[in-house]
């Protein structure tokens, strides 16, 4: 096992590697921006290193120097958490040329899953089944609109190397084509450097629907159920829970079988995640996300496993040591994401934290590196925490919810913690009624009566 692990991120995610790490007995690096100096993971970590200033391209982006804070300090593995470098092929290239593991897929799966045209070409072959749309990327307009004829309006437009829910555009009519696809082109080129793009049919009401996966180096694949992650605004996650309250068990398994069936052909290693729309009883994949996510504590919540420590163990070249049928599913899991933005206009509110009092008791944990008296830097994501709630139905995991998100106390920044408090009391979402839709209908209402 490793004795010393650098974690190349920030905030709640740096923390919670570092937890586990704890754990383990592997101490830690962490690394940080002169923004971050004041930090919880910087704090907390055995070891600190600066690597730059506050803009992520010169500091949590900058490989050279995350890749000699880990030389200078002897580091065995680098932990990338989730966005980032996480995705970035050529950084776990780099690492792993510099005789340091990294905690995550092969170089190879990073860059095909990265490309998103790619990945779907990859899963058709495992036999999974995708949204329909163009085979590759879009040639010319003309056959673009051959395409979009043949699998009929509304059509999305999605960039290959897109990802944040960034780089999509709904087309309703052949009239916009032409317009849309060069203004895709155009945010898709300066959003992530590559002006590829692809055409998918536009589902009208789909859940997103996801599996979270571990696979070994020695071929074994489980799956640790799926989540629920359809309540989004702009295309990104604000809650999401597990199991699917839009799923049966028939459902459940077939999703189960399909999924590790086929990460299991692709000789896929590591933690992963398979992101599908779920309509009328069909599964269609989106996307592949080859690193740990943002929401993977509701599946901790269920299963009892903690999904770092199986990373870091897989890394090191262990085989998994439980197999699918030793994995006990119990109750409901629920994570908030939360937000220092306005909760009715959501604009982001960095700022002094004054006083922080983050709930408590039985089935709440609560991922955040917030403590009163810290600020909340203007440079980066505005998540600042995740309260993670399990009951053993989901009525009591509503329940220990509503309770959860009333104790908490963050002052100095606004937060999304009141619209999580609305939302939750909405029939809709108590009754488990809502697709990916739902949300930026309800939040457009809310601002409307404003
Ligand atoms: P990203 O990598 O930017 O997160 P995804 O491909 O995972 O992009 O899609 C993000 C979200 O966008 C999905 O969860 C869903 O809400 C919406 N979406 C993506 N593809 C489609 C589609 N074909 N039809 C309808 N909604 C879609």
């Amino acid at each position: 096992m490793f004795e010393k692990i650098l974690i190349a991120n920030r905030g709640e995610i740096a923390l919670r590697i570092h937890r586990t790490c704890r754990e383990m007995g592997i101490s830690t690096v962490a690394v940080h921006s002169t923004a971050d100096e004041n930090a919880m993971h910087v704090r907390l970590a055995d070891e600190s290193v600066c690597i730059g200033p506050p803009p992520s391209s010169e500091s949590y982006l900058n490989i050279p120097n995350i890749v000699s804070a880990a030389m200078i300090t002897g580091a065995e593995a680098i932990h990338p958490g989730y966005g980032f470098l996480a995705e970035n092929a050529d950084f776990a290239e780099i690492v792993e040329a510099h005789g340091i593991v990294f905690v995550g897929p092969t170089p190879n799966h990073i860059r095909t899953m990265g490309d998103k045209v790619a990945a779907k070409r990859a899963m058709t072959g495992v036999g999974i089944s995708v949204v329909p749309g163009t085979e590759g990327v879009i040639g010319s307009t003309q056959e673009a609109r051959k395409i979009a004829g043949q699998i009929g309006y509304p059509v999305l437009i999605k960039a290959a190397s897109g990802g944040g829910g960034k780089g999509m555009r709904v087309t309703e009519s052949p009239d916009d084509l032409d317009e849309q696809i060069s203004m895709a082109r155009r945010e898709a080129k300066s959003n992530f450097g590559d002006d590829e793009i692809y055409l998918e049919k536009y589902l009208a009401n789909p859940r997103h629907i996801e599996l979270q996966i571990i696979a070994d180096e020695q071929g074994h694949v489980v799956h640790i159920g799926e989540r629920d992650c359809s309540l989004q605004r702009k295309h990104q996650k604000v809650l999401e829970e597990a199991p699917s309250p839009g799923l049966n068990a028939e459902e459940r398994e077939r999703l189960g079988d399909i999924g590790c069936n086929a990460v299991r052909k692709l000789g896929y290693r590591n933690a992963g995640t398979l992101e599908f729309l779920y309509e009328d009883g069909e599964f269609y994949f989106i996307e592949m996300n080859t690193r740990l996510q943002v929401e993977h504590p509701v599946s901790e919540a269920i299963s009892g496993i903690d999904i770092v420590r199986e990373q870091i163990r897989i890394a090191a070249g262990a085989p998994l040591f439980f197999q699918q049928k030793d994995i006990d599913f119990q109750g409901h899991a629920i994570e908030c994401r939360v937000n220092a933005e306005d909760p009715v206009t959501l604009v982001p509110w960095p700022g002094r934290v004054s006083d922080y009092h983050p709930p408590g008791g039985l089935g709440i944990r609560v991922d955040s590196g917030l403590y009163a008296g810290y600020s909340v830097p203007p440079h980066y994501d505005s998540m600042i925490a995740k309260l993670i709630v399990h009951g053993a139905t989901r009525n009591e995991c509503l329940m220990r919810l509503r309770r959860a998100l009333e104790e908490f106390v963050i002052t100095g920044v606004r937060t999304t913690v009141p619209l999580h408090q609305k939302l939750i009391g909405e029939t809709d979402f108590i009754n488990g009624r809502y697709d990916i839709r739902w949300l930026e209908a309800y939040i457009a209402a809310q601002s409307e009566n404003l």
